[in-house]
């Protein structure tokens, strides 16, 4: 691609407040500046990783966007005051990463659902967007945030559901958010959805260093592999690159209020 005249693409859930990132940010933002992709938002996950994550959004402006939240991997020592305060914080795009995990040796599904919903009331009162991990739970996902419909802009990050369940969360007013699980040449079930969502509601994303694509193993994705994850939901889709690439930014810029935070800086 060429940097020159294209939109710039948003990862739109990356870690680069995970510690992997500690001694390759400036190289891994560089390899993403090059490839096209300018922006990122960066969840929190965990109590320790709320200071990093508002660090990073300091330190660069206009490019490295906060959220925060307590991921459902990391429950236990309460935190949710803790948490509050940094919802008021002017950087802040969003509440994330948030949700519901029930996979085998995860907290029990109450403890988990009690954070969830508290965490949703946080993005109610600050009419903030919220970025959800769903893993083998998406009942009871769509109950919760059945509950809120109307009143909180959820994002289903890296979506592992089926078309079918999409259509569900679509009629909540979700966004979907397509990661390096897209771009595998089996993962026939994400290449549905992708094939399907409406254009107005989908995102692109990495979850970096997490999530491996057709081309590179877990440990080694970064932010500039964003562009792996459009190419391959063009093809999917059936339309160009760089129409992909307008519309998951459009998608961002809106859902995150973009605009006002570069206006604030
Ligand atoms: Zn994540």
């Amino acid at each position: 691609m060429d940097p020159g005249n294209q939109v710039v693409l948003i990862d739109t859930h990356c870690h680069l407040n995970d510690p992997s990132f500690k001694d390759s940010l400036d190289g891994a933002l560089g390899r993403a500046r090059r490839a096209g992709v300018g922006q990122f938002i960066v969840p929190a996950y965990d109590l320790a990783s709320l200071p990093r994550t508002l660090e990073l959004g300091r330190r660069y402006p206009g490019v490295v966007f906060p959220a925060f939240g307590l991921h459902p991997w990391y429950l236990g020592d309460g935190g949710l005051e803790e948490l509050d305060l940094y919802m008021g914080l002017e950087e802040t795009v969003a509440v994330g990463e948030v949700g519901l995990d029930l996979a085998p040796g995860m907290a029990p599904v109450e403890v988990q659902e009690r954070a969830l919903v508290a965490q949703l009331d946080m993005a109610v009162e600050r009419r903030l967007p919220v970025l959800v991990h769903c893993r083998k739970a998406h009942e009871r996902m769509l109950g919760i945030l059945g509950e809120y419909r109307g009143k909180v802009r959820a994002v289903l990050h890296s979506f592992s559901g089926s078309a079918e369940v999409m259509e569900r969360f679509l009629g909540l007013g979700c966004y979907i958010s397509f990661s390096g699980s897209v771009t595998r040449q089996r993962a026939k079930k994400y290449h549905r959805c992708a094939r399907f969502v409406p254009a107005e509601r989908f995102l692109l994303e990495t979850d970096a260093p997490s999530i491996a694509t057709q081309t590179t193993v877990a440990s080694l994705v970064e932010p500039s592999h964003t562009v792996e994850v459009a190419a391959k939901v063009a093809e999917l889709r059936g339309v160009s690159l760089e129409e992909v690439c307008r519309r998951s930014t459009e998608n961002a810029r809106r859902l995150f209020g973009l605009e006002r935070m570069e206006g604030e800086r």
